[in-house]
């Protein structure tokens, strides 16, 4: 069986490991220069800043599994057990940053990044289905899993025949607006090095020094889905944020400040299974939309989508 997965996020690579295993021939192709989607890690200087997933908890055995393999390869570390009080329940981080997990996932993965998707359409030959590339190339496949935020896999599919109605058709998301910035000087974050919604803009503030993450004083700040939407647009956002930001400097200051803007940042409405099969099972659609807002959902959804082809 051949299988092209639309996204390298993490999703998408832990569904391709996971046929891999099972002697399946596995293709996947992402738009972006690199792997990870929202598992995103930035340089600025000589600063390592994470901006899309900041930390990750886990609950499932499943995941579990994958995550003591990671620490015992020193790619995971635990931050800490709770932002405001100690909860026990780790708070768990690539030491590296986020986007060095999905970066472990993908090796020895068949993996073309800079290639978009454009649509996917029944095949002439052996296989069942063409994903056709923005270049006017095709990937054949017997199966194909879609892990793009849902509105993108709907629109991907406008050729196939394969209709999404109900809620998928519907279906939305929170965007976020990022802010990265380097310090002269150590941040006031408290102890803990995070802070999570004590704000009017901010729902998250992450210290990547505290994390592990980052050698050069650097802090990511995420703005809340309401305060994203209303500012989407505006034109002066690193001044807007910078002004946000301020309290929370101590006595640092910014030296450098980057905007990155998420806009499928988090599904508003989780799809009651972890993944969605046509009646051939030959479509299959995952992602954090169907497991859960979280990393853990989406590794949950790869796995199941992995699953619904082997069976
Ligand atoms: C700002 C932010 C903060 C977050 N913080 C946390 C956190 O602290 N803890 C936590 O657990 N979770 C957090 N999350 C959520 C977590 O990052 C996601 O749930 C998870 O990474 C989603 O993985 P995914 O594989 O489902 O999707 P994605 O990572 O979005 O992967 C989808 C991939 O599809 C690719 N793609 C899309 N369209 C095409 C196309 N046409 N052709 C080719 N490729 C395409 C994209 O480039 C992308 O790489 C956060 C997310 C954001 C944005």
């Amino acid at each position: 069986m051949k299988v092209v997965i639309v996204g390298a996020g993490l999703s998408g690579l832990v569904a391709a490991r996971e046929l891999t295993g099972h002697g399946v021939d596995v293709c996947v192709v992402d738009k972006g220069r690199s792997v990870g989607g929202r598992l995103a890690t930035r340089r600025i200087g000589s600063a390592r800043l994470d901006h899309g997933a900041q930390f990750f908890t886990v609950r499932t055995p499943a995941f579990q599994r994958r995550v003591d393999d990671w620490i015992d390869r020193g790619l995971v570390h635990v931050w800490n057990h709770g932002f405001d009080d100690d909860d026990g329940y780790p708070r768990y981080v690539g030491s590296a940053g986020m986007n060095s997990l999905a970066k472990d996932l993908a090796r020895g993965l068949d993996v073309e990044t800079s290639t978009m998707a454009f649509t996917v359409r029944a095949a002439n030959g052996e296989q069942r289905w063409d994903v056709v590339i923005d270049d006017g190339s095709a990937r054949p496949a017997d199966a194909v899993i879609l892990t793009c935020p849902i509105p993108q896999s709907i629109a991907l599919l406008v050729d196939s025949g394969v209709e999404l109605g109900g809620p998928m058709a519907s279906a939305d998301y929170d965007r976020t607006i990022g802010l990265l910035a380097t310090l002269d000087g150590p941040a006031a974050l408290g102890e803990s090095g995070g802070v999570q919604h004590r704000d009017e803009v901010f729902s998250f503030i992450g210290d990547n020094v505290a994390k592990g993450v980052s050698t050069e004083q650097a802090l990511t700040f995420h703005a809340n889905p309401v305060w994203s939407e209303e500012h989407w647009d505006d034109d002066d956002l690193v001044d807007r944020l910078v002004a946000a930001a301020t309290p929370w400097l101590g006595r640092a200051s910014i030296v450098q400040a980057q905007v990155k803007k998420w806009r499928f940042a988090t599904p508003r409405v989780v799809w009651p299974e972890p993944c969605w099969t046509t009646a051939d099972e030959s479509i299959v659609l995952a992602g954090d939309a169907f497991a859960g807002p979280k990393v853990e959902g989406a590794h949950s959804s790869g796995l199941a989508a992995a699953h619904a082809l082997v069976r």
